[in-house]
């Protein structure tokens, strides 16, 4: 693939994709091929990430004002905030540094999993703490699959349940007594997900309206089975920010942004 229109005053210089998930890393993956120069960026929570292709930078910017003053100085020619349906700050800050320093920006998402089929059946919850409420109401033995930062939500009105816990890395703060705690790392297979819960009992699926496919198969495993599933609703990207879904649509709009 190539980039044929893009201005020479833009040639050589950056796009910056805000990143974290696997989107991310197919544009840069995409844009490097097209020949356009990218520098991804990492917050740095996870402490073996999968790198993209491409220039690397991994930390927060120091909010809005560093965002912006990062944007200003790099000569970074736009920006695709590509980071998880979840990560409503940065997506908050990237909208505001980006107005402040006159960079286009766009963000990419993929599609959430409320069309998906099943989806009428799950509990759909606005919120962790809407979720923790309907897990203890809903099932014993909970599979908790929505992230180590929210786990804290979840551990008041679940202390005395047996809950299972998977998360990428460990988690930072002490868990209840009763949970267990499971490393692991997609993408996941139905086989796998259908012997997880099997093996555990589960009784109760909890999940972010994360999307795409690559946690897919739990979903599809525990409507299978008719366990139930507790859906935190996603919250949202910016309004003011143009989406796309899929990664070659956002090389399409850096060619001409
Ligand atoms: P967040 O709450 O939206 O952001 C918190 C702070 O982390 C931001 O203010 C920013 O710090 C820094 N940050 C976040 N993403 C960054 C990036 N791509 N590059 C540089 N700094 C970044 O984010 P979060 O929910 O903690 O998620 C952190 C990262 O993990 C995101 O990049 C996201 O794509 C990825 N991730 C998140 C989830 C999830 O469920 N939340 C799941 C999978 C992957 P400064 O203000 O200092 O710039």
């Amino acid at each position: 693939m190539s980039i044929g229109t893009e201005s020479p005053a833009m040639a050589g210089r950056p796009v910056l994709i805000l990143g974290g998930t696997g989107e991310a890393r197919a544009l840069a993956e995409l844009l490097v091929e097209a020949g356009v120069p990218v520098v991804s960026s990492l917050a740095g929570r996870v402490s073996a990430p999968r790198l993209p292709v491409g220039e690397v930078r991994i930390g927060g910017f120091g909010g809005i004002d560093g965002l912006a003053g990062y944007l200003r100085e790099s000569g970074v020619r736009a920006v695709v905030d590509a980071t998880h349906p979840f990560a409503r700050v940065i997506s908050g800050n990237a909208a505001s540094a980006c107005g402040a320093a006159g960079v286009p920006l766009l963000r990419l998402e993929r599609p959430g999993w409320s069309q998906a089929p099943g989806a009428e059946h799950w509990h759909w919850v606005d919120g962790h703490d809407a979720a923790a409420e309907a897990t203890a109401r809903l099932g014993r033995r909970p599979l908790l699959t929505v992230g180590r930062q929210s786990l804290d939500r979840f551990t008041g009105p679940l202390a005395n349940v047996p809950a299972v816990v998977r998360v990428v890395d460990p988690p930072e703060h002490p868990l209840p007594e009763p949970w267990q705690v499971l490393r692991a790392r997609g993408p996941y297979t139905e086989a796998g997900e259908r012997e997880l819960m099997e093996s555990h009992g589960i009784d109760v699926l909890v999940t972010k309206d994360s999307g795409g496919a690559l946690t897919w198969p739990k979903m599809a495993v525990a409507t299978a089975a008719d366990i139930p599933v507790v859906v935190v609703r996603r919250p949202g990207p910016p309004s003011s920010v143009t989406v796309v879904d899929t990664a070659a649509e956002a090389v399409e709009w850096a060619a001409t942004a």
